[in-house]
């Protein structure tokens, strides 16, 4: 079993959570993630780590309420406790010096950039940090960017309420054309952001790596729910990334497979909503 320490809701969509799991904490690293399962009727769901406290033997993770489980998983408190967390599962970023480089969150995959960004500018990288949110009650990891990660930090939102309108695709872009040198690219963000991403940065011939999302069920190479096709050959997100060379990635397939349970999906968080009526929006 593992305690939540702490929870804080970032916003209406977002929440922190802070877990006791001390052997993960010692073990994990920027860009890996865990697998938790809430109870014994839980479906597993991968959740990358945000920050970690090996000292206190936690690990922090942001996630975001989209169905039955990440919903469920917001109705806990600090002090209840979940089931099971399992990791560190799948490959750790590279982390070395290349110069510079920017990374790119979209939403939820801020957090999910965080530490990779950290890690990058802690080996002497410098790190420009692209970071956006469909409109500014949703920002999140503004500060922390900020503080540990960015050498320049540009926050974008959709709407233009917060940072600059538009899309982190457009601070990309301004960046390539007023000529800054980039060596590396990594972003976290929704597959189609992901893809733009991609498309821009080949025309420029800017090394790229992109996390994938893909739908993940033991998360040990076994099911494979989350295969995806890189360089035409069919790899494993859960064990072989979720890290891949985004000039490699057949975007269209990984959209159409994220979407594959829907139906069932939205069945689920009827269902669950039903049940808990009143309890959450
Ligand atoms: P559902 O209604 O079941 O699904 C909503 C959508 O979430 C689906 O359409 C699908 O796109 C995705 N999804 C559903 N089940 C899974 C699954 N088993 N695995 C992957 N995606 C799924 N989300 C965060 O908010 N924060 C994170 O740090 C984070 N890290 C992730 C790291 C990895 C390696 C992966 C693969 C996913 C990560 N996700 C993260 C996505 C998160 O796992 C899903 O949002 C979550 O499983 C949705 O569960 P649900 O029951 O609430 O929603
Ligand atoms: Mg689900």
């Amino acid at each position: 079993m593992h305690e939540i320490v702490e929870k804080e809701r970032l916003n209406e969509e977002m929440t922190r959570i802070e877990v006791k799991a001390p052997l993960v904490a010692d073990k994990i690293k920027p860009g890996q993630f865990i697998v938790i399962r809430m109870h014994e009727k839980g479906e597993r769901i991968p959740l990358t780590f945000y920050k970690k406290d090996e000292d206190k033997g936690t690990i922090q993770m942001i996630f975001q309420k989209m169905g039955k489980s990440t919903h469920e998983l917001d109705t806990y408190e600090e002090g209840d406790e979940i089931l099971d967390v399992v990791g560190p599962m799948g490959t750790a970023a590279e982390i070395e010096e290349y110069g510079t480089v920017v990374c790119i969150g979209g939403g939820v995959g801020t957090p999910e950039v965080f530490p990779v960004a950290k890690a990058l500018r802690n080996v002497g990288n410098e790190v420009i940090v692209i970071s956006g949110f469909r409109t500014e009650d949703l920002v999140v990891c503004e500060n922390e960017l900020d503080k540990d990660c960015a050498n320049e930090l540009y926050i974008t939102t959709d709407d233009g309420t917060y940072g600059r309108e538009g899309f982190t695709t457009d601070v990309l872009e301004e960046l390539i054309d007023q000529g800054t040198d980039i060596d590396l690219i990594h972003a976290v963000g929704p597959p189609i952001m992901m893809k733009v991403i991609a498309g821009i940065t080949e025309e420029h011939d800017i090394p790229t790596r992109v996390s994938l999302n893909s739908i993940m069920l033991d998360a040990t190479g076994m099911c494979g729910s989350c295969r995806v096709e890189i360089d035409g050959e069919m790899k494993l997100a859960c064990v072989d990334g979720p890290e891949f060379d985004a000039h490699k990635v057949n975007f269209e397939e990984l959209m159409e497979r994220i979407t594959m349970f829907e139906e069932q999906e939205e069945e689920a968080l009827e269902n669950w909503k039903e049940e808990h009526e009143g309890c959450c929006g």
